[in-house]
């Protein structure tokens, strides 16, 4: 004991590496946006052993020059955006500039780059995030990115990827989703030298579709184009007839960055309904939003975002299917969503709310009604969405986190994770165990705000229940909702508030948070008359 001591700056390098890179496939990702973002028409991939010995990027974008090239493997070091403010108006795939450190960082790194105006082009090689040579090289405009034996200085990492095979499976996906979405640049990609994937430059979706599936499945897809202020929808999905019980691409983007998102999924087959017969549909869908609208920086890879709104999201993309592919609504099944109302229509004892929100002291929700206007609590309102979700949902909606949350239990806190991880998975929180007493948290309940934090307060506050307590499904979730909510302070925007008030307002009871506090004041306008002595 006593003897806390700082980690050096590589250790420190390493873990945060582990947050943003977790196996071959996301380094290809990472690489993939980079190409992108520099304008490139071309981008080769190549493979070796799953990913683990080579993975070489090579494209034909604007390059580096001597510079940049030393910036670009440092930490928070980016060319795309410059303050916080720039985060609403994204127009590339990264921003975080966090990718290449934290590949070097882990890995034997080595960039070949040249830009359009120098001369010479530029060689660094990085090992373990340590600068190793820099050299003037001889290349055509473009970057080459050769990243060797990744994870090679943090072996149980290493220990942990999966077979050969298995880690190129999934780096095919990863190709795939950007062959979709960017018909105009060309592809290759190769393993062990042989080539697996060759995608010429094409004219649309339709025709890059084509290389991956079947002429008659190809020939069932509708394409389904919708517009609306906050939204656009672009895709093809199969002819509901002609589901089948294997689908062989579902793929969803937004701002074309390929994504999963639960609340698309469910409104796809939502709009389908019963028409499926538990079939399944093949599509490719293209959701196009301002970038403020779209919170990409929930997720450190950026593979899940937050629409502003995720109700409306789910009925203009259900909507937008079910038209589409013309089917009637009394085809579709009635689930629970459509409890939902939005704000404007939405009741709060009969009485409509208007949506001119204004929230004070980043905390409390002020909403004109007809016979006044009423403050909602924002910490307690989320709290009771999320305690009625929780508990109440048959299965519950989770946001996989692809990049885990590790933390290190104390003893007592690791029995209590051993004794409640089933009832904790029912309720949305996967774990398990990663080694000795630290856990991974794989995903979290959709829409709540549990980070590495509030799920170690969530651990401790667990532990210090007495065991009956904690053997109650109600008094976890309540926990759970009670860390998980938005906090006091918290900024929100005027669609988010919307969104807090729509799902409010779809609880069974929106009144109290699941402590039994009020959610929401309601003062009339007869109040107010009163006290400026009016009456
Ligand atoms: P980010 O993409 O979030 O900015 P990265 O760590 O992925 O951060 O990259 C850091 C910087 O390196 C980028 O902002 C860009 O300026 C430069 N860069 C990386 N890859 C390339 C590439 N293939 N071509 C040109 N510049 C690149
Ligand atoms: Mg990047």
């Amino acid at each position: 004991m006593g003897s806390i001591k700082l980690l050096s700056e590589a250790t420190i390098r390493k873990i945060a590496a582990g947050e943003v890179i977790a196996r071959p496939a996301s380094v290809v990702k990472e690489l993939i946006e980079n190409s992108i973002d520099a304008q490139s028409t071309k981008i080769t991939i190549e493979i070796q052993k799953g990913g683990k010995d080579l993975i070489r990027v090579i494209d034909n974008g604007i390059g580096m020059d001597r510079a940049d090239i030393r910036l670009a493997v440092s930490r928070h070091a980016t060319s795309k955006i410059n303050t916080i403010d720039d985060l609403t108006q994204l127009k590339t795939m990264g921003f975080r500039g966090e990718a290449l450190a934290s590949i070097a960082a882990v890995s034997r790194l080595k960039i070949e780059t040249n830009t359009d105006t120098a001369l010479t082009g530029n060689y660094l090689k990085v090992e373990g995030g340590i600068i190793k040579e820099m050299a003037e090289i001889a290349r055509a405009k473009g970057t080459t990115i050769s990243v060797e034996s990744l994870f090679y200085n943090l072996p149980v990492r290493r220990g942990f990827l999966k077979s050969d095979n298995y880690e190129l499976r999934l780096i095919i996906e990863t190709v795939k989703s950007y062959v979709l979405a960017y018909p105009s640049i060309h592809f290759v990609l190769r393993s062990e030298g042989k080539e697996l994937l060759v995608c010429p430059k094409a004219n649309s979706v339709k025709e890059r579709l084509g290389l991956f599936m079947e002429r008659a499945r190809l020939a069932s897809l509708i394409e389904i184009k919708v517009d609306n202020p906050l939204l656009a929808l672009y895709g093809f999905f199969t002819e509901p007839s002609q589901a089948q019980a294997v689908y062989e691409i579902q793929e969803t983007f937004f701002n074309l960055r390929p994504v999963r998102s639960r609340t698309v999924l469910r409104a796809i087959y939502e709009g389908y309904g019963a028409t499926l017969r538990g079939n399944n549909p093949n599509f490719v869908v293209f959701i196009t939003t301002s970038p403020e609208n779209l919170d990409v920086n929930i997720h450190p890879t950026k593979q899940e975002v937050k629409f502003a709104d995720e109700r409306f999201l789910f009925d203009f993309v259900a909507e937008a299917v079910r038209k589409g592919l013309g089917i009637k609504k009394s085809e579709t099944i009635l689930k629970d969503n459509f409890l939902y109302q939005s704000a404007l229509g939405g009741l709060i004892a009969d009485e409509q709310i208007t949506p001119n929100f204004w929230q004070l002291h980043n905390s409390f929700i002020f909403a004109q009604i007809q016979s006044g206007y009423c403050i909602i609590d924002q910490h307690a309102a989320h709290e009771r969405i999320i305690y009625e979700e929780v508990t109440k949902k048959r299965t519950m909606d989770v946001q996989g986190l692809l990049f885990p949350i590790m933390i290190e239990l104390k003893p007592e806190e690791f029995t209590v994770f051993e004794e409640i991880t089933g009832e904790l998975r029912k309720m949305g929180i996967e774990a398990k165990v990663f080694s000795g007493r630290t856990i991974v948290v794989e995903s979290i309940p959709t829409g709540t705000y549990l980070g590495k934090e509030e799920i170690s307060e969530l651990f401790a506050e667990l532990a210090k229940m007495e065991k009956k307590d904690r053997g109650k499904q109600d008094e976890v979730a309540k926990l759970i909702a009670c860390k998980g909510a938005v906090k006091a302070g918290q900024r929100l925007t005027p669609l988010e508030m919307e969104s807090l008030l729509n799902r409010l307002f779809a609880c069974a009871e929106p009144y109290f948070c699941p402590h039994g506090r009020p959610v929401i004041i309601k003062i009339t306008l007869e109040d107010l008359f009163k006290r400026f002595g009016r009456t």
